[in-house]
């Protein structure tokens, strides 16, 4: 017998997309678990304690953005969104609240499949400590305790502000990194609004790091939101 997979809960009001979900799931092995409403959606989080939550946003009672709001006051579970709103507001003001990820409808399966392996794969405590001091993409290395970065195994010469740019994005890896998160954890919190910085400091980044610096690979742009940094390529 297979080990049962971790428990999903999804919070979605849409029938069609909780049976299509319910689908996809549970043939990959997951516990499913699903909720219609945000209420709902809030008291099966305490009580059932899911490993990760995939969460509406336009849902009928309360606003998505809202249960991510209350989980937040207790727990750190993954949270990824699935949502047809396209705004650019609502991704950033979801994942600024502590949501993990972001998927937009209609979305492939694929993808939310590989999205919902990365936010569970994160929040595994093992990850979760950064015990792992050297980290490896393609033929970067990043060794925290040495303060070394390596290309290629040849020392690559980073900035402060390079080296804790690329620091954070290795932190949130796979997920989507707003530019206020980046800013407020790289810069401080007095320099929020200065996004021209990451436009800067994540091209000079690109150039150090990427074999193609116009076609990055590992520094990825998601356009109006923030970065992410890509190891699954
Ligand atoms: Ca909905």
């Amino acid at each position: 017998m297979t080990p049962m997979k971790p428990l999903i809960l999804v919070i979605e009001d849409d029938p069609q997309i909780r049976r299509f979900l319910r689908a996809t799931l549970t043939a990959e092995d997951y516990q499913f678990h699903e909720a219609v409403n945000a209420q709902e959606g809030i008291a099966q989080a305490a009580t059932r304690q899911p490993a990760l939550v995939l969460l509406d946003l336009g849902l009928p009672d309360q606003d998505g953005l809202e249960v991510i709001r209350e989980i937040r006051r207790w727990s750190q579970m993954p949270v990824v969104v699935v949502s047809a709103r396209g705004q650019e507001k609502d991704k950033i003001s979801a994942l600024d609240l502590g949501a993990d990820d972001y998927v937009a409808k209609p979305f492939a399966v694929g993808e939310l499949l590989a999205r919902i392996r990365a936010a569970l794969r994160r929040a595994a405590p093992a990850a979760a400590d950064g015990a792992n001091s050297i980290i490896r993409f393609g033929d970067v290395e990043a060794d925290f305790e040495k303060r070394l970065i390596t290309v290629g195994g040849r020392e690559v010469h980073l900035t402060p502000n390079e080296y804790k740019l690329l620091q954070v994005l290795i932190k949130y890896a796979g997920r989507v990194v707003t530019q206020r998160q980046l800013l407020n954890e790289v810069w401080g919190p007095q320099h929020t609004e200065q996004s021209q910085y990451l436009r800067v400091y994540v091209a000079q980044l690109r150039r150090k790091l990427e074999r193609d610096p116009a076609r990055p690979r590992y520094l990825q742009t998601e356009p109006g939101i923030g970065y992410r940094l890509s190891f699954d390529t």
